[in-house]
């Protein structure tokens, strides 16, 4: 539907839990962690419904988040209910991939159209410190395992000063050979993420063009937030996602569920609606459509990332779902 702003907000990103696999420096803290009890946790039946009336608003695209949405038992059934709902076209998961390796006919065959994986270094030793912990070679071969089934690939690359600032070039090769896109997405200021340094992406682009020839040296492409390019002769994109230095809260078309079910309209404020609660008090179906609709139609105008304000959100990105 469109909101106040105009914009058409066809896009659903719910997350499925908090609950993760690793610790990426700038999304979880090391230690000291809590997750949600699971009663807080929006139920498989709790997903589906919300899902069918977000469609009912025009939703035509979920993407399933976390924290790992794979670590959430249920995740293939939930996949192949969402496929089941009327007006539902596209159903992508972003994940670290890592526990996919495997099962990746599976998820095809539930209905999964495209992966986003979240892998910001092609060095072993690296991938270990970000992700603290993880096993760099899984992800190259579940990359490869989806493509070769045609499942669309994209990687997210967060680049930090000081950390994988020399990856870039690397990362960006991956799409020369391989039908896949890289986007660089800029650190936001969330959470884990506020002692670290960002990178901007104009910065990043600087870098692929020392080391690679980008097409003709424009933008080739524009699809929700990310601007994409490419390198010449490539088989993929780059992509380039410019929350900080390139406000796109114009063109945003999306609203986001965290894992407890609270309906947020717009990554960056608090505001939004305890969906769960409604539901689980027994509202119906009618009154929760008005009410959803509402919150898409009052979507806040933009983000007001690194300024101090009061209605800010202070989860971390994990809770948040990302
Ligand atoms: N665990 C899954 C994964 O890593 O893809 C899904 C959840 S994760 C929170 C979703 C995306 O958020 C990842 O691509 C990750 O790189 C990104 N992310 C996490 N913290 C971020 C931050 N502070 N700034 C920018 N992106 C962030
Ligand atoms: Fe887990 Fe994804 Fe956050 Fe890394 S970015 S800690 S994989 S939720």
């Amino acid at each position: 539907m469109i909101d106040k702003q105009g914009r058409n907000i066809e896009y659903l990103r719910i997350s499925l839990t908090d609950v993760c696999n690793l610790r990426c420096v700038y999304c979880m803290p090391k230690d000291k962690i809590t997750f949600m009890d699971k009663e807080k946790i929006l139920q498989d039946d709790e997903v589906i419904k919300l899902v069918k009336l977000m469609a009912k608003c025009g939703i035509k695209k979920v993407r399933l988040t976390g924290g790992e949405p794979l670590t959430r038992k249920n995740i293939l059934k939930i996949i192949e209910d969402i496929h089941r709902v009327p007006g539902i076209e596209e159903i992508y998961i972003t994940t670290n991939a890592l526990l996919l390796e495997g099962k990746e006919r599976e998820f095809k065959e539930a209905g999964l159209k495209g992966v986003n994986i979240s892998l910001d270094t092609l060095k072993e030793a690296t991938y270990r410190d970000i992700t603290r912990g993880g096993d760099l070679k899984i992800v190259l071969r579940v990359i490869d395992n989806l493509l070769d089934l045609g499942i669309k690939v994209k990687v997210n690359s967060v680049i930090i000063a000081g950390i994988n600032e020399d990856e870039i070039l690397n990362l960006a090769a991956l799409t020369i050979n391989k039908k896949m896109d890289v986007r660089f997405i800029e650190l936001m200021p969330i959470g884990a993420a506020k002692d670290l340094t960002p990178i901007t992406n104009n910065k990043v682009k600087e870098i692929i063009k020392q080391g690679h020839v980008l097409e003709d040296e424009k933008i080739i492409g524009i699809s929700g937030p990310a601007k994409y390019t490419q390198i010449k002769n490539a088989l993929g994109k780059v992509g380039f996602i410019s929350a900080i230095s390139d406000n796109f809260c114009e063109s945003c078309n999306r609203i986001r569920v965290t894992s407890e079910g609270f309906l947020k309209q717009c990554l960056h404020w608090n505001y939004g609606i305890d969906l769960k609660t409604l539901i689980r008090n027994g509202m119906n179906d009618e009154e929760l459509l008005e009410i959803i609709k509402d919150k898409i139609y009052n979507k806040p105008i933009k983000h007001s990332f690194g300024k101090e304000e009061k209605d800010k959100d202070n989860r971390f990105m994990n809770e948040i779902g990302g």
